[in-house]
């Protein structure tokens, strides 16, 4: 068979491939701890829930606009007011798959053949591949942890080619959890405004998890960058929404049109009964953000005792989303290699830091109950101290 050869670069996603592999584990009635997929363990808000339903009951099971539904992207144009002090109209929102699919949708657009893409490594395992996707090139800025694994105006100046299309900023991060400062995305923003031909896409699924007084900022905000801005955001992790598949872009008219029309030939529209629940989630009250953020974050501190714990494991302390990325390179042993015996020795899913540009690496999300945090903990640190001695 000879597949496409847009494909040939392409690795699976590892992320979704490790969380399926331990939920298949468990199916077949295996123990197993897993703190590999980013997905809270929380049911969805009932609130949200029940305005899905009524919608099913009420005929929602219809085509929609492919843009989204009016009423949400109204209702998203004001959340991006009250919340982020950002003036959008309706006409520059469109309702996507997930923000996932925001990215997707936005690289689509805005890159081709040639085009370089600058993204801060370590990174979400699916932004090289989206820009290989679409032809474009991804050029990969190591950060480090002295600087909290945080690109610096310096770094990106020099990454900056007249090739450079786009760049891919995620604060609050994924895997890292490092949350950008007002000040350092000025920095960045300051350094951008030199190159009028590069576009900045915030991903900024994670705004509403951030912790110890940190404060998520968005780039669009620097008005030298509005214009050229796209946010992408979701309702997945705030909302507990992860199998809805309901997020969004935001930014200038003309790239959300262009985007609609890649939306009409791929994906039609987004479920409309799902995007009755985002109204809801959007428009109604935001406690249920509150109490899920404060479970995260006592989490947080729970997980982060264990892992600082663990001798051999390097661990920073993020401040934002719900991952730990501990460095295992005391132990002498690759990510991948790491994480198959674990899981093979103690039944504990992480998924390997090479999935995010880092083979010196792990992850932990934080996203699930604490029992399971507690047990998978210390399974991970019987596991390490045996690597150590042997
Ligand atoms: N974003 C989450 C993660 O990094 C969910 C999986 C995915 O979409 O990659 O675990």
């Amino acid at each position: 068979m000879s597949l496409a050869a847009r494909l040939r670069p392409i690795t699976p996603s590892l992320t979704l491939s490790v969380s399926s592999q331990a939920k298949a584990m468990r199916a077949a009635g295996q123990p197993v701890w897993d703190l590999s997929a980013g997905e809270p363990d929380f049911d969805t808000p009932e609130a949200i829930k029940a305005a899905a339903k009524l919608a099913l009951d009420r005929g929602m099971t219809k085509y929609g606009p492919a843009a989204g539904l009016p009423e949400l992207r109204a209702a998203l144009a004001a959340k991006l007011k009250q919340d982020n002090g950002l003036p959008y109209t309706s006409d520059q929102v469109m309702v996507t798959n997930g923000g996932k699919h925001a990215l997707f949708n936005l690289m689509m657009v805005l890159l081709e053949a040639g085009d370089e893409a600058i993204i801060p490594s370590p990174y979400w395992v699916s932004y090289p591949e989206m820009v290989k996707l679409v032809g474009a090139t991804p050029i990969l800025v190591p950060t480090n942890v002295g600087h909290d694994y945080k690109i610096t105006p310096t770094q990106l100046a020099a990454a900056i080619t007249p090739q450079t299309k786009l760049f891919v900023l995620n604060s609050p991060g994924n895997p890292t959890g490092s949350v950008y400062t007002p000040d350092e995305i000025q920095a960045l923003a300051a350094v951008l405004a030199q190159h009028p031909q590069v576009w900045v896409v915030s991903d900024e699924i994670y705004e509403k998890i951030c912790y110890d007084g940190a404060l998520h900022f968005s780039i669009a905000a620097c008005p030298e960058l509005y214009d050229r801005t796209l946010i992408a955001n979701g309702f997945a992790k705030a909302y507990s929404m992860t199998g809805w598949r309901v997020g969004y872009l935001a930014g200038p008219k003309e790239v959300i049109a262009a985007a609609t029309v890649v939306q009409g030939h791929s994906t039609s529209n987004v479920c409309t009964f799902a995007q009755s629940g985002a109204i809801a989630a959007v428009t109604g009250s935001q406690d249920c953000v509150a109490a899920m953020t404060a479970a995260f974050a006592e989490r947080r501190e729970a997980i982060y005792a264990r892992v600082h714990a663990i001798p051999g494991l390097i661990c920073p302390k993020p401040t934002g989303a719900f991952y730990l990325f501990p460095d295992i390179s005391a132990l002498g042993i690759d990510s991948q290699t790491f994480c198959a015996k674990l899981l093979q020795e103690e039944g504990v899913a992480l998924v390997p830091g090479i999935a995010f540009g880092a083979d010196t690496n792990i992850r932990l999300s934080y996203a699930t109950d604490r029992q399971t945090i507690d047990e998978a903990c210390d399974r991970l640190h019987q596991f390490v101290l045996r690597q150590s001695r042997s």
